[in-house]
């Protein structure tokens, strides 16, 4: 049986790999992308692990998980995304452990957020929906809506608007999903050219997300193995 570490690295090389290889397809150089670790239901033994193998930056999608897993890894210098569904009344404690907060899709997230910055400049990230007309809405700001979020963004200066996140919609081609969001994207980083960051792509469609511009892929299964299942 092989240690932990092993299999860690061993996905850690192939998403490596297939992330270079996306890179030079689209004519891109492999460190224009980031690798965000999703590290949601696995250990913080395994955070270590990473770091370890240099890994810089972990993703969590839930919050009291998320916080205890930070807390308990305080002493690494590892960047905290939040990727999940985000709660008003969460929004504070979560700004107070995360560096990058990547699921904002509404303005009653952004005072909160601001609140809980604890000091130092939080990153947001809009989580645009990338859903067709008609389809089952999961999360995201509407296309529309984003002039306005960014606006709201804007006003606190505890929070550094750095850019856009989406999750391609189930059942329909990510490559048409990404297509869009590289259109949406075009026109916010005219408003806003520092706002750089694109957060898209996840195990299985991370060489289209590169394809469209993403700057950051969150990847975790294809590293960590499957997740249990939550019955
Ligand atoms: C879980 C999750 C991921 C990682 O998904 P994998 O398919 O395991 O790579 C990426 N983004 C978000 C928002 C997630 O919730």
């Amino acid at each position: 049986m092989s240690a932990r570490i092993d299999e860690l690295r061993a996905g850690l090389d192939d998403v490596r790999g297939r992330i270079t290889r996306a890179c030079r397809e689209a004519g891109r150089e492999a460190d224009e992308v980031t690798l965000v670790v999703v590290t949601k239901f696995f250990p913080a033994s395994d955070v270590r692990l990473l770091a370890d193998l240099g890994v810089t930056d972990v993703g969590e999608n839930r919050h009291q998980e998320a916080e205890a897993k930070a807390h308990e890894c305080a002493d690494l210098d590892v960047r905290w995304h939040f990727i999940g569904g985000l709660q008003s009344n969460k929004a504070a404690a979560v700004a107070a452990y995360a560096d990058v907060v990547e699921s904002v899709d509404r303005a009653k997230l952004v005072a909160p957020l601001a609140r809980g910055a604890a000091g130092r400049p939080v990153q947001v990230l809009l989580q645009v929906s990338l859903d067709l007309p008609g389809a089952d809405h999961r999360s995201g700001v509407p296309v529309e809506g984003v002039p306005a979020l960014a606006a709201r963004v804007g006003e606190h200066e505890e929070l550094e608007l750095a850019g856009l996140m989406a999750v391609a919609p189930l059942g329909e081609d990510p490559g048409a999903a990404f297509a869009r969001l590289a259109e949406v994207r075009r026109d916010f980083l005219a408003e806003h050219p520092r706002a750089g960051v694109l957060s898209a792509g996840m195990s299985n469609d991370l060489e289209h997300a590169v394809a469209h511009g993403a700057t950051h892929v969150r990847v975790g299964s294809a590293i960590l193995g499957p997740r249990p299942v939550i019955l």
